[in-house]
């Protein structure tokens, strides 16, 4: 292993170093030549990282990048690699690269060897000298690690069918972990690899094959060079992958997963719904797929749901192998995921962000394609409920908070960009997207849209670069829909508030107001659609836009009388809909049930619980509602949703009183439910599981116990992941048979998933030396897969556990800095829901806020993220405090 001086430690001056840019610019604009050069020629101050500066000053330094890249992968724990870098170099200073691999070998620029200063550990300078103006070449031999994790190439070994798998994960700055190379977004560059391997493996890259030489028992196989991409997009993976293959119409996609689980992949309707997702983005973006070919990899133990490296897209195989009959929203899942990543070819890969500050932009147009393409490809599946069910409780949930941001966040270095991901970019930011194309029409929106990719074509852009295209084709400014929806942090409560009078309509308005102070006092401009719904006739929909504080209606006033107002119809509107008193009595009174529109009444469903998080409504009230007409709910996606609302209520809003006297007949509803031969799989599964969540009677557990043994339930022969879900929920209770449960399904279960889920369930027991063990190993147990540690959260903290859970949720917040530096993207986000949402009391919220008082030196990024989860159990606390069982407060 080689050693690497330390880093060098970060200059502070920014401030003062804009200070000078600002200069040199005003120097540039009044000599241009003379301020350009000066300006060309500094490089800033380089310290940990790729910061916005560096990343700015060589934009402007080079030019037409190349790589071509050697990787040698038939070592055990580290890959030997060469790499030559073609550049054109602008001006006479010096250039940076960045390089965080184990070792380098071997550095020379143009012929000459580099100095042995030039590497630092994060940085390789090439001094001016070095240098030609134009054509550069530079040549660097290296070492990178191959690990299980923190490594840019992922080992993952498979004990069931012997094979070693590896494959990369670059994003959002690891490519300089593998290889020396400017890794920044806007420095596209053509990549040639050749890769050797053992002779027996396949391998794939973001290029197709050309050619593949054996020598003994290894083959290096060369790809073609590819178009212009960015650094965080370079991938391949490498091992004795299955393959299978389809064309449709002269287009081939290969699909590759590993040996063990070849046989439950169903490649064959994987790589069909590639088909449908690339011919459909063809006809929308009036483009050819961009690239030159396109496979996929199901990928072992993958941290994200999928990610889109140009022509060789990675899916997470779990979320795609099905080990019991997916029900709908499980298979639209994965159908979603296969939209959002081939939209992504040409939204992040085609045309990509500048900086990560945009990263909004990829991932919320990726997922408002992927409903749009859903809409119309699938149109049974009600693509916008989906969407609405996917997405906007998920915003609201995190934009209403006192850590929210906008959408566009500045991030000042690379090495902090992990922040920036979360439900602002993946679930806001396709709301927003709707909002703009309800603004400005579909046609518009399209037109702008492939405006946008053709001007931008295997190049980089910015949020107002796509706002000006949009603008452009709408004919429309949108300057203030960027001011409010890009710019500025949080978002609208809408308040509905309606007048009756003889019959009819008197009065009818929407009060908006911010939902948190730090949006500023201004009022959002939206357009909405009013619906006023009868029980006797069609609805009327009526056109709003939002302008000021106080919108009143005018074309409502003197209709006759509605049941109900729904001021969000279409979910066109990106704001938290508070329903006016009589609607929410006309919904409770039975209004809801007569809802003919599954859309409408997913989005009611979710504004009665909205009432319940507001205070409006006693929990109590909403476990009522629930009991009384979810039963009569025939959809599929909104029966799960809906249960899952009613567990959390059950489990942490009620009073113990409460509980004692309703759980009873929770239970037995669900259990009915789950047993209802009338109804579809999807719904009586989604019961299933909601009964083995929520059962705690004695009654509730001699049922689950007896579940475990059954051959069937909800009408389906009885799988392993239900079983271990019913092991899991006997262990949290403390159940007298669960430990002799939990041996029998281990010794029945020995695939990959079930050693993972019996990892998962061990967490749930119900005891102070589990706990310790567990959260002990989180930190100190190196083998310890990231994947299971971020699975057992959730049984760790279960909430009966509170009383032996609280203890840990000081250190599990002291330990957040450590976190954010050691482990993926959205493990620090399933840590913080999963100890904060473990806990209803108001010692915990005191716990929580204590923290945040005596760390005022917490980087404002895990402030925020803290913020974000603080909300929920805050809300917990006030919702069981309340004393008062008053149903509505006005
Ligand atoms: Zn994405």
């Amino acid at each position: 292993m080689g050693v690497h001086p330390p880093p060098p430690a970060v200059v502070p001056a920014l401030a003062l170093r804009r200070l000078v840019l600002i200069a040199l610019l005003v120097a540039a604009a009044v000599s241009p030549l003379a301020g350009q050069a000066l300006l060309l020629d500094s490089a800033p101050p380089v310290g940990r990282g790729v910061s916005r500066e560096l990343a700015e000053w060589r934009v402007r330094t080079v030019r037409d990048v190349a790589y071509d890249l050697s990787l040698d992968v038939t070592s055990f724990d580290s890959a030997v690699g060469r790499v030559t870098v073609r550049f054109r170099h602008v001006g006479a200073g010096e250039a940076i690269l960045d390089f965080r691999g184990r070792r380098l070998i071997q550095a020379v620029a143009n012929g000459r060897p580099l100095p042995a200063g030039a590497p630092d550990g994060a940085h390789i300078r090439v001094p001016a000298e070095f240098l030609a103006p134009g054509d550069n070449t530079l040549e660097f031999g290296f070492v990178a690690d191959i690990a299980p994790s923190g490594a840019s190439i992922i080992r993952i070994h498979d004990s069931a069918d012997g094979g070693d798998y590896l494959y990369t994960l670059l994003v959002p700055a690891d490519a300089n972990q593998l290889f020396p190379c400017f890794d920044q977004p806007d420095l596209k560059a053509r990549v040639r690899l050749a890769l050797t391997a053992p002779a027996r493996w396949t391998v794939i890259a973001n290029g197709p094959a050309v050619s593949a030489d054996t020598a003994a028992d290894r083959a290096t196989t060369r790809f073609a060079e590819t178009r212009p991409i960015s650094t965080y997009l370079i991938a391949f993976a490498a091992g004795p992958w299955r393959r299978a293959t389809s064309t449709v119409r002269g287009r081939t996609i290969n699909a590759y997963v590993r040996r063990s689980r070849a046989a439950e992949a169903d490649l064959d309707s994987v790589l069909a719904l590639n088909h449908r997702a690339l011919a459909w983005m063809e006809r929308y973006f009036a483009r050819p797929f961009p690239f030159a070919k396109f496979d996929i990899v199901l990928a072992p133990a993958f941290p994200f749901g999928g990610m889109e490296h140009p022509g060789a897209v990675f899916y997470n195989e779990d979320r795609f192998i099905f080990r019991e009959r997916p029900t709908l929203p499980r298979r639209l899942g994965r159908f979603s995921t296969i939209l959002h990543e081939v939209a992504h070819q040409w939204f992040g890969d085609l045309v990509t962000m500048r900086w990560f500050d945009d990263l909004w932009l990829k991932e919320g147009f990726a997922t408002f394609m992927a409903a749009e393409a859903l809409e119309e490809i699938d149109p049974a599946a009600g693509a916008w409920k989906t969407f609405y069910l996917a997405n906007k409780p998920a915003a609201y949930a995190v934009d209403r908070t006192l850590g929210t941001r906008p959408l566009w966040q500045e991030l000042a270095n690379l090495d902090q960009a992990k922040s920036n991901y979360g439900a602002i970019v993946y679930n806001k930011a396709p709301g927003v997207l709707k909002q703009l194309e309800y603004l400005v029409g579909r046609p518009a929106f399209r037109s702008g849209v492939r405006r946008f990719l053709t001007q931008y074509a295997y190049g980089n852009a910015t949020w107002q670069d796509l706002l000006r295209s949009i603008s452009a084709a709408a004919g429309r400014p949108l300057a203030p829909f960027g001011r409010d929806f890009m710019l500025r942090p949080g978002m609208a409560v809408v308040e509905q508030e309606l007048t009756i009078r003889d019959g009819r309509i008197e009065r009818l308005a929407l009060r908006q107001r911010p939902a948190q102070a730090l949006s500023g006092p201004s009022p959002w401009t939206e357009r909405t659609e009013v619906l006023l719904s009868y029980p006797d006739r069609p609805p009327a929909r009526i056109p709003v836009e939002l302008r000021s504080r106080l919108t009143e209606i005018a074309a409502a006033r003197g209709r006759s009388a509605p049941e109900f107002v729904f001021a969000n119809a279409g979910d066109y509107g990106y704001f938290l809909l508070l329903l006016d008193g009589a609607s929410v009595r006309a919904l409770e009174g039975g209004a809801l049930a007569g809802v003919d529109d599954a859309f409408l009444r997913a989005m009611v469903w979710g504004a009665l619980w909205d009432q319940v998080r507001e205070s409006r409504m006693r929990p109590a009230r909403f476990v009522r509602l629930v009991v009384r007409d979810l039963p009569g709910e025939p959809d599929e996606q909104i029966v799960p949703v809906v249960l899952g609302r009613l567990g959390r209520t059950v489990a942490a809003y009620l009073s113990a009183a409460e509980r004692t006297t309703l759980l009873p007949g929770v239970e037995r509803m669900l259990w009915d439910r789950a047993g209802d031969r009338l109804s579809p799989y999807g719904v009586r599964k989604a019961y299933l599981d909601a009964f083995v969540g929520l059962a705690a009677t004695p009654g509730g557990i001699v049922r689950l116990d007896s579940l475990w043994s059954a051959d069937s339930a909800a009408g389906e022969p009885l799988r392993d992941p239900t079983r271990w879900d019913i092991v899991t929920r006997l262990l949290e209770l403390g159940a007298p048979q669960a430990d002799a449960r939990y041996a029998t399904q281990q010794a029945a279960d020995t695939t990959p998933d079930g050693r993972r889920r019996a990892f998962v369930a061990g967490a749930a027991r119900r005891s102070a030396a589990t706990k310790q063990t567990y959260f002990t190993r989180y930190f100190a147990d190196a083998a310890l897969n990231e994947d299971w540690a971020a699975g057992s959260l959730g049984a760790f903290n279960a909430i009966e556990h509170e009383e032996l859970t609280v203890p840990y949720l000081g250190p599990a917040l002291d330990s957040l800095p450590f976190i954010q530096a050691n482990r993926r993207i959205f493990f620090l986000e399933g840590w913080l829901g999963a100890f904060l949402g473990g806990q209803t009391s108001d010692s915990a919220r005191q716990t929580v806020r204590r923290y945040l008082e005596a760390h005022p030196d917490l980087p404002p990024d895990l402030r925020r993220k803290v913020l974000q989860h603080a909300d929920e159990l805050e809300r917990t606390v006030r919702i069981r405090e309340d004393e008062q069982p008053s149903d509505l407060r006005p």
